[in-house]
């Protein structure tokens, strides 16, 4: 049960009574749970089936004859693929809300680590200008591939909520016990009351500006999972209708 407990003051301002207000919050948390077991048996029974779609489209493609369009199997694989990662999107969230982040740690340079990332989004950005303003810093221990998972979620959204033409400048910078990253977005931006929400499980922020738009609302709980997992701090500020900022620091040594 959540309690909350509002004083009510009398004309000379001091306490008199009280509004305790409490929430039975068993059969929300019940209603959670089940929606998390969803997730992880939903997602791990699907995974069989598109290992084994995904390998088939494979051979297509290998013994494709002049009379079956390369496009068609072009366009299967890329479904496969989008599917794939929106399954293994669903079992990552279903491991990490159960508890199961576990972090590999190891000697980064998170320098290279950004323009291997910013080299891996060409597909994506070809309508944007990705700016790298790179400095030095010292390397780091972190855990690569998700550090890697949070730079991508957070760079690509930066392309996917501002129009074409647009830069997102991207900044690392060394704070002393630990670096500070930053991925700055001349977009829509996101209003005040939302942005403390939008790190919540499958919350997406309903405007015109984001209507046609496709996503689920996980990439930044798993980005903010990951950074806690670091003893990090995670952070957005923006001015809406003229872009978002979000940072991290992390320490260097975890
Ligand atoms: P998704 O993009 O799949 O909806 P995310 O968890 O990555 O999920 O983001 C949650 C929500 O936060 C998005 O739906 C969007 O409304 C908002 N958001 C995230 N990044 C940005 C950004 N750079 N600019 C504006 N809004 C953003």
């Amino acid at each position: 049960v959540n309690n909350h407990v509002s004083p009510i003051f009398n004309s000379d301002g001091k306490p008199e009574s009280a509004v305790v207000v409490s929430v039975d919050v068993t059969r929300q948390k019940a209603v959670e749970k089940m929606k998390d077991d969803f997730i992880g048996v939903a997602s791990h029974e699907l995974k069989t089936p598109l290992t084994s779609i995904k390998a088939y489209t494979q051979l297509l493609k290998k013994s494709t004859t002049d009379d079956t369009p390369a496009s068609f199997i072009n366009k299967l694989s890329k479904q496969v693929d989008r599917l794939t990662n929106l399954v293994y999107l669903l079992l990552d969230t279903s491991n990490i809300s159960g508890g199961h982040l576990m972090l590999q740690l190891g000697d980064i340079d998170l320098n290279e680590l950004i323009d291997d990332c910013i080299q891996d989004l060409q597909p994506i950005s070809i309508d944007h200008k990705l700016i790298f303003h790179k400095e030095k810093i010292p390397h780091l221990i972190a855990d690569k591939n998700r550090i890697n998972q949070v730079l991508t979620n957070l760079i690509s959204n930066a392309v996917k909520y501002s129009p074409e033409g647009k830069a997102v400048h991207i900044k690392a910078i060394d704070v002393g016990y630990g670096v500070k990253v930053s991925v700055q977005d001349y977009g829509v931006g996101i209003a005040a009351e939302d942005q403390s929400k939008i790190f919540n499980r499958f919350f997406r922020v309903t405007n015109k500006g984001n209507d046609n738009i496709s996503g689920i609302g996980l990439g930044l709980y798993i980005v903010s999972e990951i950074i806690k997992k670091h003893n990090g701090i995670l952070g957005v500020e923006s001015v809406p209708g003229q872009g978002a900022t979000f940072f991290f620091e992390i320490p260097y040594q975890n």
